[in-house]
């Protein structure tokens, strides 16, 4: 416990249980300036005259902001699939204080500075949270990766396999290997969507709408096949190394022995793969439809345990939607269907929801989604109810239930798997560095405060 300095009176006081990176905690929270500057033990006496304290209710704990590390934000080129407006707003509805945008979906990706100042100058003036950008990797864009990487962005992201867009194309093996090299020499991080080509078989039979069939053409063979070339690459330059949404439980094993082995690799799984299971996805629900897919229940159940047992890393949305058109609601073609599933404003709920069953602690969320994430893009002020770290906060009854409506979300389009469902843990108040930017089901009326970071 710290106090605050002394020659500067805090904005805000925040009194409640906190989940603080010593845990969960009794605690006053102070906010000078944007940033946490004390955060007290409520037993200590403290006062601040004239700094009135705004108490928590008695179902809520304040946590950290999240920083969601995986968020496809579309914009420029297919802002009609999703924008930087309606996404920050469901991030500050969903407790998302932070996110870090994906190079891929928007038109042009951000493969170069030029394409990167494309999408900052589009997200400027209109994002209700913060906001960093990843960089991609792809055939052709070596000379461009040093200065893209100067000009800010946190890591690229490359595919093995077809990404879904044809300006955002795979690496092949060799291709791979070199990126390995050259962004291990950059000091930067290596971001794999990890399937490897030569396991996606064709969805057979029904049109495609057979669930079943889409599972068995994308399966986890696919998935460790690609993490042992991303573990041979890592093993071979040194890079930092990623793996994104971890679906097939298969691989906890494979990214054990790598971190035993002292590689440098991390791993990260959806809301999706860890509530969601095959066994629930009807045939033609194509709402249920994201690449690598989601599993048996067995399946997310050892996923579970490897998130418990600290293999699987992070727990971030891959929030990744398109107009309902494309999910082809008429024929239910899980082939041809875009692969993707937006859950921006509910991932908090959805893993406190179906983790909380199986013990997972508050302080488990904190560290998945937030710290965790937070450390991954090297967002050191971000993540952490901390002095010094950047006021970022949430008013989270974890008790309080919720009906999922889609009316409600604010994700530019409605369409979710978990449309009626009743899920726990409800974000009541956001704060971006002391400003309430959501508040009792409204976004606030301060207008978007974020940054570009
Ligand atoms: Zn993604």
């Amino acid at each position: 416990m710290t106090s605050v300095a002394p020659w500067r009176r805090p904005d805000l006081l925040l009194a409640g249980p906190a989940v603080t990176p010593d845990g969960l905690v009794p605690a006053l929270v102070a906010v000078t300036g944007g940033k946490v500057s004390g955060v007290h033990n409520l037993s200590e006496e403290t006062t601040f005259a004239g700094v009135p304290v705004h108490r928590l209710a008695g179902d809520e704990v304040l946590l950290p902001g999240l920083v969601d590390t995986h968020v496809h934000v579309n914009e420029p080129g297919r802002t009609h699939w999703e924008g930087f407006a309606t996404a920050t707003k469901a991030a500050a509805a969903g407790g998302v204080t932070t996110m870090v945008d994906m190079p891929l979906n928007s038109l042009p990706p951000t493969i170069d500075t030029a394409s990167l100042e494309l999408k900052r100058a589009a997200a400027d003036g209109q994002c209700y949270v913060d906001i960093a950008f990843w960089g991609g990797a792809v055939p052709g864009n070596e000379p461009h990766r040093a200065a893209l990487d100067g000009a800010g962005v946190r890591g690229f992201k490359c595919f093995l396999a077809d990404s879904g867009v044809p300006e955002f194309p795979p690496l092949d093996r060799a291709g791979l290997r070199r990126a390995a090299a050259q962004i291990a020499e950059l000091g930067s991080l290596l971001l794999v969507h990890a399937e490897d080509p030569d396991y996606l078989g064709e969805v057979a039979g029904q049109g495609g709408a057979d669930y079943a069939a889409f599972l068995r053409s994308r399966p986890p063979r696919a998935e460790t096949s690609a993490i042992e070339a991303v573990i041979e690459a890592a093993r071979h330059t040194g890079v930092r190394a990623h793996i994104l949404h971890v679906s097939s439980a298969d691989a906890i094993e494979l990214l054990a022995a790598a971190r035993a082995e002292g590689l440098a690799i991390t791993s990260e799984t959806c809301p999706h793969y860890l509530a969601l299971a095959a066994e629930e996805a009807r045939d033609g629900a194509t709402e249920f439809k994201c690449c690598p897919p989601i599993r048996e229940r067995a399946n997310a159940g050892r996923l579970w345990a490897g998130l418990r047992a600290g293999v699987i890393d992070y727990v971030v949305s891959d929030h990744s939607p398109c107009p309902p058109e494309l999910k082809l609601p008429g024929t239910g073609d899980f082939a041809k269907a875009w692969g993707g599933i937006a859950s921006l404003q509910l991932s908090l709920a959805v893993v406190w929801s179906y983790g909380r069953e199986r013990g997972v602690q508050l302080a488990d969320l904190a560290r998945w989604m937030a710290a965790g994430p937070a450390e991954l893009a090297g967002l050191a002020c971000k993540g952490r109810v901390a002095v010094g770290c950047d006021a970022d906060l949430v008013a989270f009854a974890p008790d309080a239930s919720f009906l999922v409506e889609p009316a409600k979300l604010q994700h530019r389009h409605k369409l979710t798997p978990y449309a009626g469902r009743r899920l726990t843990g409800l974000v009541r108040r956001t704060w971006l560095r002391g400003r309430e930017i959501f508040s009792s089901g409204h976004v606030a009326a301060v207008g978007p405060g974020g940054r570009l970071l």
